[in-house]
């Protein structure tokens, strides 16, 4: 087992496109890290340029303290002593599953049975014991996926790198899988580099999150730590579906929607990044829909414009006067037409992203003239 650390990674494609920014990360020993962004944010490039199969244009990667990677040197990927699982063509289709498992065996030259009895090892592991002879056509998505799994892990690597390996397969599948996979990483000690677009899957799962954008980390932590404290109102929207709203604060701390009547007072604003020195200044304002509650009242300025069903309580969108929110809180219910009132009950303010154009600009004037067409 080891650590992997990516010092000053920049990756540019030929061609121009940019694929890594300026990436400082390190993954602890037997740490299980999530990498989640978008997409195009360079989730698969990052775990690619572990791998090994492009270069750097700039900075490290190395894997325990060996450097396999800079824009001089470059190990092969098959001597970086890793795993990998990719979401799709894991298993080659016209070897039997045994056949398949024990390929990285063969290949480091390991004697017939003691990859035999690895394998073996290996498929209980995973919890598929006796199915070296079946043809993969034969399995499910989830048996098949597993197969990908034994046969990423069989050789012990230094590290596992997991690119949307569960991705395709449909719930509950998805899930128990997930279960499986967490206990099977942290009970060989594993260090675990996985790469998802799926959000509640990284919180699930990983120690350790990582947010990546337009190939910059935005923010890493823990997914409690992410949760109640995102860096920015990017990572408050990708990560908790935060509504972002842009405005000001005034002199005395509360915040001003542009040209909407939503008012926030001072007590339940946390400054994110903002020094707010009395005078009015340009915010954006995050707002979780755990802390969007909704009042019913007839007379109320907002109406429900849709309406999920959820377990503990509904997932709303709410129309106020041109303005969007989302509120999903425990015991909340609201048909879609109902009219409400709207309390914002806690909110983080952070400095405007390019004060004075850009899209937070944008979307006030849109605020504004929706605003203005509602009254
Ligand atoms: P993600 O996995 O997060 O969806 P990628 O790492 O695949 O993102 O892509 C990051 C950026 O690099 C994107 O802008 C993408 O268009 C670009 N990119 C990815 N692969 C290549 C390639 N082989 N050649 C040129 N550009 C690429
Ligand atoms: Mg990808």
């Amino acid at each position: 087992m080891s650590s992997v650390s990516l010092e000053s990674l920049s990756l540019a494609y030929p061609g121009g496109n940019l694929g890594l920014a300026d990436i400082d990360l390190r993954v602890n020993n037997g740490e299980f890290v999530a990498l989640i962004g978008p997409s195009g944010s360079g989730k698969t490039t990052l775990l690619r340029a572990v791998a090994g199969f492009v270069r750097p244009t700039a900075g490290t990667v190395a894997i325990g303290d060996r450097i396999v990677a800079s824009p001089a040197r470059l190990v092969e990927p098959e001597h970086r002593g890793l795993g990998m699982v990719f979401q799709q063509h894991a298993v080659w289709p016209h070897w039997s599953v045994g056949r398949n498992v024990e390929y990285p065996l063969k290949r480091a030259g390991v004697a017939r049975a003691e990859r035999a009895r690895r394998v073996a090892e290996t498929l209980e592991l995973v919890g598929l014991a006796g199915a070296e002879r079946r043809n993969p056509a034969t399995l499910s998505g989830g048996q098949r996926q597993r197969v990908a799994i034994a046969r990423a892990i069989i050789a012990r690597p230094q590290v596992l790198l997991l690119d949307e390996a569960l991705s395709a397969l449909d719930e509950p599948l998805r899930d128990r899988l997930r279960l499986e996979l967490r206990q099977l990483t942290r009970e060989l000690g594993l260090t675990v580099l996985h790469v998802t677009h799926d959000r509640s899957e990284a919180l699930a799962l990983a120690d350790r999150v990582v947010v990546l954008d337009g190939g910059r980390i935005q923010q890493q932590g823990t997914p409690a730590e992410l949760l109640a404290r995102p860096a920015s109102a990017f990572v408050a929207r990708f990560i908790a579906d935060a509504t972002i709203l842009p405005g000001a604060l005034t002199g005395a701390g509360d915040f001003e929607a542009a040209g909407h009547a939503l008012r926030v007072p001072a007590g339940v604003l946390e400054h994110a990044g903002i020094e707010h020195a009395g005078g009015a200044a340009g915010a954006e304002l995050a707002v979780l829909p755990e802390h969007v509650r909704v009042i019913p009242d007839p007379d109320g300025p907002a109406v429900v414009t849709s309406s999920l069903f959820g377990r503990d309580g509904d997932d709303l969108m709410l129309d106020w006067a041109g303005l969007a929110l989302r509120s999903r809180r425990s015991g909340s219910r609201a048909a879609v037409g109902e009219r409400v009132r709207v309390e914002v009950e806690r909110a983080v303010a952070y400095p405007c992203a390019g004060a004075g154009s850009g899209p937070a600009l944008r979307a006030a004037a849109e605020l504004q003239l929706a605003a203005v067409e509602g009254e």
